[in-house]
C-alpha cells in the first residue's frame, strides 16, 4: 500500500538540546546506517537488534568525523513501524542533527513526510487508526488528564470497545442472516423484540461513546477563554493572576491590549487557552476599532467567556452592550477590584439574571480560585461514565452514522420489513464502526488523518 521506500527525518524539537535523534525507517535503513556508523576500534560486524551502540558517524566521501553518538537498530517487525528502523542519538543542534540527515539522505533514503513513521506502523498492522490518532494527541498533550486519555486511546481502549461492540453487532446479524436464509421459518431465530432490545442497547452504548466528544475534545484541544470587557476593568491583571506569572502586559492606560494575549493554564487537568482582548466599546479611533473586530471574531471561536466588570465604577454603556452581546455564549461575569469600595451591584444583577457573578479582586487574589472552579463547571458541566472516550471529531461522525443505522434496522423490524433491508442497516452500523479503528480506509482520509503529524513521528 505504500513505497518500499527509506525514510528519514530528524524525531526530536528542533533547536539545541542535549540530545537529538535522527530516525531512519525501511528495507535500505540499516545497510545507510553501516555506511556512515563506525564503533569505535571495532572491525564493521552485524550489530544486534534493540542494542545500543556506542560510535562515531563518519561522512563516507570525506572520511570526517561528524558527531560522536549512540546507534541503536530495531529490526522488523519489532518496531515503531513494523520495519527497520534505526535511530542514531546525536548531540542536540539544529546543524549536527542536520548534519546527520543530509548524509543519510546522501545515502539514498528520503525527507519522511508528517506522520509517516506512525503512517507505515497503522499500514504494517503495527497499530489501528484510533491507536495511530491517539499517539498524536499524546504528544500534543498538555495536562496529564489529556496525556491519560491519550495513552488509553494509543493503549488501544477505545479500539477494544468499538471492537465488542462490533462483536455484538454480528451476532444480531448472524440472526438476521439466517431469517433470510431460512425464509420459511417466519419469525426470527430470535424473536424480533429480543432484536430491537439487543439493537437498542448497542445503540445507547454507541450514544453515550459519542456523547463524551463534546468535552473530551476539550481536554485534547484545551478549551478556548476569552477575557472581556471594556478597557481598564482589569482584564490583563486578571489574566494574570489566573496564570499566576506576570505575563501579559498590565498599564492603567485605557485601550492598550489590541492583539490577543494567549496563556495556556490547568483547570484541575483541563488545558484551558485564556485570551486576553480590547474591550468591546463604541470608538472611533481606526486601530482601536480593528482590535474590537478582533475580539469580536475571537468570542465566537471561544468555548465560554469571562466578562470583565469594574466593581469600583458603576455600569456602563460599553458594559451593557458586552453583557448583551455574548447572552448566547457561556459566560462567566467577573466583577473586579473587589478590594475598592464597591458601587451598589444592582443594576449588573439585573443585566443578567442567570449567569454566575463572581466578585474577586485580580490584585489582592480574591476569590480567583473560586473563578476559577466556576470556569471548570462551566466549561465541562458532566463527566459522563462512559465505557471510552473520544476526542476525535473523525471518530464522533463514524459513532453517529453508527447509531443512525441502528436506528434504522430497529425500525425497519418493527415494521416488519423483509430482513434484507435489515440486513442492510445493521452492515452500515457495523461499516461505520470500523472506520474508527480504520479497517477500510480510502488513501485520502489517511493523508489528511496523518499529515496533523509533526514530522518525524
Ligand atoms: P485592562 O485594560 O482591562 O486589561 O486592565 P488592566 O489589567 O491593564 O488594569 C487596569 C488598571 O486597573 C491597572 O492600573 C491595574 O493595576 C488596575 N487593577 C486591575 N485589577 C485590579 C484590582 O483587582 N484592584 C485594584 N484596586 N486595581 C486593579
Amino acid at each position: 500500500m505504500y513505497e518500499e521506500t527509506t525514510i528519514a527525518a530528524i524525531a526530536t524539537p528542533l533547536g539545541e538540546g542535549g540530545i537529538g535523534i535522527v530516525r531512519i525507517s525501511g528495507r535500505d535503513a540499516e545497510k545507510i546506517a553501516s555506511r556512515i556508523f563506525h564503533r569505535s576500534g571495532k572491525a564493521p560486524e552485524q550489530l544486534q537488534s534493540h542494542r545500543l551502540y556506542h560510535g562515531k558517524i563518519h561522512a563516507p566521501q570525506t572520511g570526517r568525523t561528524i558527531d560522536e553518538v549512540l546507534l541503536t537498530v530495531m529490526r522488523r517487525p519489532q518496531s515503531y513501524t513494523g520495519e527497520d528502523v534505526v535511530e542514531i542519538h546525536c548531540h542536540g543542534g539544529a546543524f549536527l542533527t542536520r548534519q546527520i540527515l543530509e548524509l543519510v539522505f546522501a545515502e539514498g533514503a528520503r525527507q519522511a513526510e508528517p506522520g509517516e513513521f506512525t503512517k507505515r506502523a497503522f499500514l504494517n498492522g503495527r497499530m489501528d487508526l484510533a491507536q495511530a490518532e491517539g499517539v498524536l494527541d499524546l504528544i500534543r498533550a498538555r495536562t496529564e488528564k489529556s496525556a491519560t486519555l491519550a495513552l488509553s486511546q494509543t493503549g488501544g481502549a477505545l479500539s477494544q470497545r468499538v471492537g465488542e461492540i462490533r462483536e455484538a453487532l454480528l451476532d444480531i446479524l448472524v440472526h438476521v442472516e439466517a431469517a433470510i436464509d431460512f425464509p420459511e421459518e417466519e419469525i426470527d431465530f430470535l424473536p424480533r423484540r429480543d432484536l430491537i432490545a439487543r439493537i437498542e442497547s448497542l445503540r445507547s452504548t454507541i450514544d453515550t461513546i459519542s456523547d463524551t466528544y463534546d468535552w473530551g475534545r476539550l481536554f485534547r484541544e484545551g478549551a478556548r477563554v476569552t477575557l472581556c470587557g471594556r478597557p481598564n476593568v482589569g482584564k490583563s491583571s486578571l489574566l494574570n493572576a489566573l496564570v499566576g506569572e506576570d505575563r501579559a502586559i498590565v498599564t492603567p492606560i485605557p485601550g492598550t491590549t489590541r492583539d490577543v494575549i494567549e496563556e495556556t493554564i490547568n483547570l484541575d487537568g483541563l488545558p484551558v487557552v485564556l485570551g486576553d482582548t480590547a474591550g468591546l466599546r463604541e470608538t472611533d479611533n481606526p486601530i482601536e476599532s480593528m482590535g474590537i473586530d478582533f475580539t469580536r471574531r475571537h468570542l465566537e471561536k471561544s468555548d465560554a467567556v469571562i466578562v470583565v466588570l469594574d466593581g469600583s465604577e458603576p455600569l456602563t454603556q460599553d458594559d451593557v452592550i458586552l453583557l448583551r452581546s455574548v447572552r448566547h455564549k457561556k459566560f462567566l461575569v467577573a466583577i473586579n477590584k473587589n478590594d475598592l469600595p464597591q458601587v451598589s451591584s444592582a443594576e449588573c444583577v439585573m443585566v443578567n439574571g442567570c449567569a454566575k457573578k463572581i466578585r474577586l479582586s485580580a490584585r489582592t487574589g480574591e476569590s480567583i480560585s473560586a473563578l476559577k472552579e466556576e470556569l471548570r463547571d462551566l466549561l465541562i458541566e458532566r463527566e459522563v461514565e462512559a465505557p471510552a472516550v473520544i476526542t476525535n471529531l473523525r471518530h464522533r461522525g463514524a459513532l453517529r452514522r453508527s447509531s443512525e443505522a441502528l436506528v434504522r434496522s430497529a425500525t425497519a423490524l418493527h415494521e416488519k420489513h423483509a430482513p434484507e433491508f435489515v440486513a442492510i442497516d445493521l452492515n452500515e452500523a457495523r461499516e461505520a464502526l470500523e472506520e474508527i479503528t480504520g479497517v477500510i480506509q480510502s488513501d485520502d482520509i489517511l493523508e489528511r488523518i496523518f499529515s496533523d503529524f509533526c514530522i518525524g513521528k
